[in-house]
């Protein structure tokens, strides 16, 4: 029998969890509400539909730690990017093992959580001791011979004491008490779409921030330098000087994708005040000022009138 919690070490995860296939109600009637990004419409809220053959569903955690200085961008993304090369190692394992094994599109936390496995929190973010919402979370569906040994459902724990300093640093998605405004998020300005005004006015580090995780007094304190890789790589006139290559080999190609970054980046380099950027701002506005007008607009003025 193959021991599935010893590739997944191997593959780079800390532990994993083997859950049953099951329809994932709270999430449906969550999203009913409107209360979670469209981007999420791909995701299985029934992976028996989407996956007849599997029998489980396999979620990895792939902890990470808060850099030293969170100002240029989270370390939740070059994570992020590492716990995703995790699960494609992981999946040749598994295959090379003779089991049938696909990326699970699902919901990957509202999985664990409804199984008792971590908390929700109102940062949206699930908590996993001892990594707390330091983690990130791959999934896959899995063919395994039955009976399958599926992890032992826990009792949901209630960790957030709803103390309101994760509301207080964000730029309006939290609502308190697990209310959610996925349109206030940080995050949902990755998508590629123009940033209003007020986000780009906001926007302190590259795609989006962590503030709502390191102000958290659940989560475990201590943090790591942040490697001086991460600081040239991504800093944001690098970005507009074109590294995109290698910015892409630390978070990943897609959101290194020039919609996403650049747009970051211009604004970024604005708010940093970074008046070096002036000049690739205004070649851009040569060769992509209509696909980045509010942008280059906000950074240009911004950096001219001081
Ligand atoms: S900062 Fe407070 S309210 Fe926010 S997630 Fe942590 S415990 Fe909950
Ligand atoms: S990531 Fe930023 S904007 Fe989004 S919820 Fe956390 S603090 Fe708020």
């Amino acid at each position: 029998m193959t021991d599935i919690f010893a590739l997944l070490k191997n593959a780079g995860f800390a532990e994993g969890f083997l859950l049953p296939v099951a329809p994932y109600t709270d999430w449906t009637s969550h999203r009913n509400d409107g209360l979670f990004h469209p981007n999420t419409a791909p995701l299985a809220d029934d992976p028996k539909a989407r996956y007849p053959w599997a029998n489980a569903v396999l979620i990895c955690v792939y902890p990470y730690t808060p850099y030293d200085d969170e100002t240029l961008v989270a370390s939740y993304y070059p994570a992020s990017n590492r716990a995703y090369h995790a699960m494609k190692r992981l999946l040749v394992m598994l295959r090379e093992a003779g089991i049938r094994a696909e990326r699970a599109e699902t919901p990957y936390r509202e999985q664990l959580a409804s199984y008792g496995i971590g908390s929700r929190m109102d940062n949206q973010l699930l908590y996993l001791a001892p990594y707390g919402t330091y983690i990130n979370l791959q999934g896959a569906m899995l063919a395994l011979p039955e009976p399958v040994a599926y992890t032992t459902r826990r009792e949901p724990e209630e960790v957030c004491d709803h103390c309101g300093l994760c509301k207080a640093v964000c730029f309006g998605a939290i609502q308190g008490n697990y209310a959610f405004d996925w349109m206030r998020c940080e995050h949902t300005y990755l998508e590629g779409d123009p940033m209003p005004l007020d986000a780009m006015e906001w926007l302190s580090e590259l795609l989006g921030c962590m503030c709502c995780q390191t102000v958290c007094p659940k989560n475990p304190a201590g943090t790591v330098p942040i490697p001086d890789e991460i600081r040239t790589t991504l800093d944001p006139v690098a970005i507009l000087r074109g590294n995109r290559r290698e910015a892409g080999e630390l978070i990943g190609k897609n959101l290194a994708a020039g919609k996403r970054l650049l747009r970051q980046a211009i604004v970024l380099a604005a708010n940093r005040n970074r008046t070096d950027a002036l000049p690739y701002l205004l070649q851009l506005r040569e060769t992509d000022g209509d696909r980045f007008k509010n942008e280059l607009d906000y950074a240009i003025k911004r950096l001219q009138n001081p």
